[in-house]
């Protein structure tokens, strides 16, 4: 089988990237190791920027989310008793973010390629590319016992931090930046209104606190916890008694509780591969890079690379730019270390280091929060990163 781009991983990132492509004229093959069932049901980002709602409009996706999503003008962050209106709209020049959940996104965009007959491989094994400093690259995979061959110009990565795209560059060629944190976060989705109309992002001295949403009826709650602890720990109710006991008084008497669909633990991790490239193969996405969700970059940072190869892919095509292909990296990593910078900085500020932070560095945190909540420079600053920096345009 011959296509012109093969995708591995139907995730957020392949998937919208095939859409733009096919709908650009340009031949996809997406693979993917997990069935469409499987990949639906997982629960992650929630928030989407500016950037990211453009791109999906772009991509022909977007009726149910201008329908369904949840444009948010403001988010609320709660520090030491003080409570802080970050009103992005007012602070951006008119930027906002579209509350829509990682999964309907995808549900979209699963329907999209579907209704298009563009090809996708869902259930494949052993996914491995070939060739990449080749003219001719090509992945193998097995399906229903048989190895099967595609033979392509270029090969996306677009199959997250667990996948092989990152794996099948030799050793060497990839320098490696990584931050662990000495935490976690536990999440809960519950069919309960949200306790807020907008995002409330609160530090307290027992731990960090996030409360989302992804609808009307639908809130997203989590807690900062010691890795240590198992999910298997917090029963539905220390879940609620907890997010409570973080929450002003107010806040929490109006908390409505209510059995969780879904309760896990995420480690927080900071990493990013440099380059973005080898040979006819990107990386796209988490398989290059990873943050921790405090700034709600995961998924709008896919979104970018997406942005940035998509263009460059269809100058390729239409008019022999192949010269671009060696922009991907440093344009997509460009934004990339803003969005790892601003989530870092944002796990920093909000969340309890406890022993892991010495006396210093907790004052250096105290002044930050003193003045990035206070300052209206300060406002602006987390307001023009927290809606997405602009996209450079690929010439
Ligand atoms: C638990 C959790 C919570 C999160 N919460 C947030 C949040 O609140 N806010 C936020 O902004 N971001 C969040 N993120 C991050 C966000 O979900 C990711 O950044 C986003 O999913 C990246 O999309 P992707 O398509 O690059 O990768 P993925 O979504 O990981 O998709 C990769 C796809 O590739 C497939 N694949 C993997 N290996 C192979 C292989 N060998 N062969 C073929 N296919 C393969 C996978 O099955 C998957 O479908 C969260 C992530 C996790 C794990």
């Amino acid at each position: 089988m011959n296509t012109q781009v093969a995708i591995i991983g139907a995730g957020p990132s392949g998937l919208l990237l095939g859409q733009l492509l096919h709908n650009a004229g340009i031949d996809t093959v997406i693979v993917e190791r997990q069935t469409p069932e499987y990949v639906l049901g997982r629960i992650r980002a929630g928030v989407l920027e500016q950037g990211t709602v453009d791109l999906l409009r772009e991509a022909g996706v977007a009726a149910r989310m201008d329908c369904e999503g949840l444009v948010h003008e403001g988010v609320e962050l709660l520090v030491g008793g003080r409570r802080q209106r970050l009103d992005l709209k007012a602070l951006t020049g008119g930027k906002t973010v579209m509350v829509y959940g990682q999964t309907e996104v995808t549900r979209d965009l699963m329907e999209a390629r579907k209704a298009s007959g563009a090809l996708t491989i869902y259930s494949a094994s052993n996914v491995q590319p070939h060739e990449l400093k080749g003219e001719r690259p090509y992945l193998t995979y097995e399906k229903d016992g048989q190895t099967y061959r595609l033979d392509c110009d270029y090969i996306a990565g677009c199959d997250g931090f667990h996948g092989v795209s990152r794996q099948s560059i030799p050793e060497g060629v990839l320098k490696h930046y990584e931050r662990v944190y000495p935490f976690g976060w536990l999440g809960m989705l519950a069919d309960t209104p949200p306790v807020n109309h907008e995002l409330i992002y609160a530090h307290h001295e027992r731990g960090f606190v996030l409360c989302s949403q992804r609808s009307h009826t639908r809130s997203r709650y989590y807690l900062q916890v010691p890795l240590e602890d198992r999910v298997e720990e917090w029963s539905d109710e220390r879940f609620w008694e907890e997010l409570k006991a973080r929450l002003p008084d107010d806040v929490a008497e109006r908390l409505v509780t209510g059995p969780a669909l879904e309760k896990s633990i995420a480690p927080l991790r900071s990493l990013v591969v440099e380059p973005m490239q080898y040979g006819h193969l990107f990386l796209v996405g988490d398989a290059a890079h990873i943050v921790p969700p405090t700034g709600a970059k995961g998924l709008n940072l896919a979104a970018s690379d997406v942005n940035y190869l998509f263009r460059i892919l269809v100058k390729v095509y239409r008019e022999g730019r192949t010269d671009l292909l060696a922009q991907y990296s440093p344009l997509a990593l460009r934004r990339v270390w803003k969005g790892e910078r601003f989530s870092w900085f944002m796990t920093q500020l909000l969340h309890d280091f406890g022993d892991h932070k010495d006396a210093w560095d907790q004052k250096m945190q105290e002044a930050d929060r003193e003045y990035f909540l206070t300052s209206p420079a300060g406002l602006v600053n987390i307001a023009e990163n927290y809606v997405g920096l602009p996209y450079e345009a690929v010439e």
